[in-house]
């Protein structure tokens, strides 16, 4: 049984007031909020188990080192990976997706070669290839969304030419909330022999993934928004893709062996992880992820699409609201704009009432000029929300049309 209540009260945060009036977090887009569990883990790693891994033989660094190597095999139960050996960890999803630019694409694109993207992305799955355009001529192939914010499978599918090295997409727009049909992305590309890289930072906090089901090559999550800590994340890539991998970064830990004139790399992950990792907060991320499936993304995807419909009826209701993004399936992501009104003041206002949400271009500029919108508020529900948040919501936003409409 999912009870809401009960999952509340393992977020501390959630008990404290803002402004006066009890929080009501509606900014897990951007960030999520850390139960109990994971606040407790991280003082244990720090005040118990505390040491440098893979390099010492002392009990502690024997500890954070299992502890840390722990979380691998968590990542790869959570995506359904075919081995923990595939799993690489690092500090989020902005670190993977330059990782796949520089270890991956780089070394095998040449100029005038393609990179298929959907408008829906996020910076870090743009920027990353726009360096690439600049540093070798890589052109970046755009794939437009419906004015619902839906993207159309086939669209992405059709845009793949014989010059595409990659198809490099979102699985759940941070904007809209659109979830993208990754599998049949997947299918398509794959008949043509293109390899596609998912960016799971929201997909994988809103619904169950198999990355094996999925039949994608790359698949990055961020610990942050998976109720861990910052700093924290990982990327799945299939075994077939690792083996062409490059080092990345150069440092410890990623070697096999260094003389004066040459060196030799550690096998992969260990390749693609240089220098001292994010222990604690990779700790911290496994305990996440074990909480998580300890709920059950099932039942947090469940009580999600009560959020959604209710959030979509009750927002819908308000005529003076645009919704951004209404795409059939979406997930509990509402962005909206009101006339007269910045999305600024409308944050700044809810903020009064204590209801956090975000006010911006969201990271994905490019998707913002093509709904035509300067800026949005966004307000992004979790596990911990609840239908009477939706309801203070409502009542901040009649506050702010009252105040500018
Ligand atoms: N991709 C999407 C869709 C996001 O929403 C975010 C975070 O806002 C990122 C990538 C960046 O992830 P990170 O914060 O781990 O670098």
């Amino acid at each position: 049984m999912f009870d809401v209540a009960a999952i509340r009260d393992q977020f501390p945060i959630l008990k404290r007031e803002v402004n006066g009036t009890p929080l009501v977090y509606l900014d897990n887009g951007a960030s999520a909020q850390k139960p109990q569990v994971v606040l407790d883990r991280i003082m244990q790693a720090y005040g118990q188990d505390y040491a440098n891994v893979h390099r010492g033989l002392h009990t502690l660094s024997t500890l954070s080192t299992e502890a840390y190597e722990g979380v691998r095999g968590k990542v790869a139960r959570f995506l359904n990976a075919p081995s923990e050996e595939e799993i690489v960890l690092n500090s989020g999803t902005t670190e993977a997706m330059n990782m796949v630019a520089y270890s991956w694409a780089a070394p095998r694109l040449q100029p005038g070669d393609e990179i298929v993207l959907s408008v829906l992305e996020h910076h870090a799955n743009i920027v990353p290839w726009h360096l690439l355009r600049e540093r070798q001529g890589v052109v970046l192939k755009w794939v437009d969304c419906a004015p619902d914010g839906s993207l159309d499978p086939q669209a992405v599918i059709d845009a793949i030419g014989p010059k595409t090295k990659l198809v490099a997409v979102t699985h759940l727009s941070n904007v809209t909330g659109t979830v993208v049909d990754v599998a049949a992305i997947s299918r398509g590309a794959r008949e043509k022999g293109v390899p596609v890289l998912v960016d799971g930072s929201q997909g994988a906090v809103h619904m169950a993934v198999d990355v094996q089901a999925l039949g994608c090559d790359f698949y990055a999550v961020t610990g942050h928004k998976l109720y861990g800590p910052s700093g924290s994340g990982a990327i799945w890539i299939a075994k077939e893709r690792l083996a062409e991998m490059r080092p990345f970064m150069g440092g410890g830990d990623m070697i096999d062996t260094v003389t004066r004139d040459a060196v030799t790399y550690a096998p992969t992950p260990m390749m693609l992880e240089a220098g001292t990792p994010g222990i604690v907060s990779t700790i911290g991320f496994g305990t996440a992820l074990d909480w998580m499936m300890d709920i059950g993304m099932d039942k947090i995807a469940a009580h999600e699409a009560g959020l959604r419909d209710y959030a979509a009826e009750r927002l819908g209701g308000l005529n003076w609201l645009q919704l951004q993004g209404t795409a059939p399936g979406k997930a509990a992501i509402f962005s909206f704009t009101m006339a007269g009104a910045h999305a600024h003041d409308i944050s700044t206002v809810l903020d009064r009432k204590g209801i956090a949400v975000r006010a911006g271009t969201h990271c994905a500029m490019p998707l913002m000029e093509h709904l035509g919108v300067g800026a949005t508020c966004r307000a992004s529900f979790g596990v911990y929300n609840t239908v009477e948040e939706v309801d203070r919501l409502v009542e901040g936003l009649e506050l702010c049309q009252d105040l500018f409409g």
